[in-house]
């Protein structure tokens, strides 16, 4: 059975910086090729904070964000062999790609030479534009819907579908493991995944967060060690202590500050994505065979092998779900890092 188009509820920002509303959205309808997915969860990630507050430059309002999410399959294509009616299923940042051009076939659909869909205040293959998350159904073309493995917790693996992938792919592909050092910079939403995982590679993990409010719970996610970035002397002390920093904060930093705590080629990997730029010393680079890289989500196949992986070590994030009229609330505590550790939005308010 397909549809034609159907109208859902969602939870908007109509303008930039205005705080979001419940309103009603289109969905196209369900192609060969589509899922229909009724949302069970929407998580909410900083990235959907600094799209609607304009941070990233003006955005095709209204926007509903979102791209944290796990729902039921409802219907699905003719085309459609991957999934079935009453799947549990995810969908995270990216909703298309042109499958065709080398970067795509490598499995990097992220960055597709031809553009690739994001899953909200982006231009649709039709010329739409993409509506997040904070809704009660949405409709992907089946290659950018995962499978979530039974035995995660369907709200807490909503945030893995972002900010679970983009701090897998950086450690797996800095090789995070026994005997690696890895600091992880900032203990939100990104960073709290990061520590998970990279204690599951087993890594020896350190959290660099602002003050110790979070030193209890970042030795309970799996750090092994703590330090407040607002104490000068952490600096002095772990200088050239780490193979691998992951910065998952979303305010620019001292960039030379924290290169200074990698080991002889040692990497920093920026994850964060503050608007404004950081200043770089070349000697802070050169000294030591730095690195300072970035990377951003992951592709298709490497988003599934994250969930399997965290299926596998028992690891979902640590949530706080909420109902969709508490989301301005929500920013605001995450803007004062006061999130332990996601929100997640229950879809079943959103109607
Ligand atoms: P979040 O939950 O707000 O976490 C960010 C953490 O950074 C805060 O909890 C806080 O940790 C620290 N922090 C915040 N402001 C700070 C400041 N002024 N100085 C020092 N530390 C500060 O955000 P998130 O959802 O994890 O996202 C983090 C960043 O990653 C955002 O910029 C987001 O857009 C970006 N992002 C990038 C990708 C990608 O593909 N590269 C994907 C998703 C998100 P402490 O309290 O521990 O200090
Ligand atoms: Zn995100
Ligand atoms: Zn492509």
């Amino acid at each position: 059975m397909t549809y034609d188009r159907i109208h859902v509820p969602a939870w908007a920002a109509p303008a930039s910086g205005a705080p979001l509303a419940r309103t009603t959205i289109e969905r196209r309808a369900l192609g060969a090729d589509d899922v229909l997915i009724a949302i069970e969860y929407a998580g909410i990630c900083h990235s959907d904070i600094h799209t609607v507050r304009g941070d990233w430059g003006p955005q095709p309002f209204p926007v509903v964000p979102g791209h944290e999410i796990v729902g039921v399959v409802a219907e699905v294509g003719s085309a459609v062999t991957s999934h079935r009616v009453g799947d549990r299923v995810g969908v995270g940042c990216l909703v298309d790609s042109c499958r065709e051009c080398v970067n795509c076939e490598r499995g990097d659909e992220q960055f597709c030479l031809n553009g690739s869909v994001g899953t909200y205040a982006a231009t649709d293959r039709d010329g739409t534009t993409t509506q997040g998350g904070y809704s009660t159904h949405v409709v992907v073309d089946a290659h950018f819907v995962m499978r979530v493995p039974e035995g995660i917790d369907p709200a807490a693996a909503a945030p893995l579908l972002c900010a679970g992938i983009t701090t897998y792919s950086p450690l797996k592909r800095w090789g995070a493991g026994p005997g690696k050092r890895v600091a992880v910079v900032g203990l939100g939403g990104l960073g709290h995944m990061a520590v998970k995982i990279a204690h599951a590679m087993g890594a020896d993990v350190t959290v660099l967060s602002q003050s110790l409010k979070k030193q209890e719970d970042a030795l309970r996610l799996g750090a092994d060690h703590y330090y407040a970035t607002s104490d000068p002397a952490t600096f002095d002390r772990l200088s050239g202590e780490f193979d691998l920093v992951i910065n998952t904060v979303s305010a620019s930093l001292d960039a030379n500050a924290y290169l200074r705590l990698l080991a002889v080629d040692g990497a920093i990997v920026n994850v964060g994505a503050p608007p404004r730029p950081f200043s770089v010393a070349p000697m802070s680079l050169i000294y030591g065979r730095h690195t300072l890289a970035g990377s951003m989500i992951g592709g298709m196949a490497e988003t599934q092998e994250m969930l399997d992986f965290c299926a596998e070590h028992g690891i979902g994030a640590d949530i706080e779900v909420i109902a969709a009229d508490a989301v301005n609330e929500a920013y605001e505590r995450v803007l004062a890092s006061d999130v332990r550790y996601r929100f997640v939005i229950d879809a079943a308010t959103i109607g």
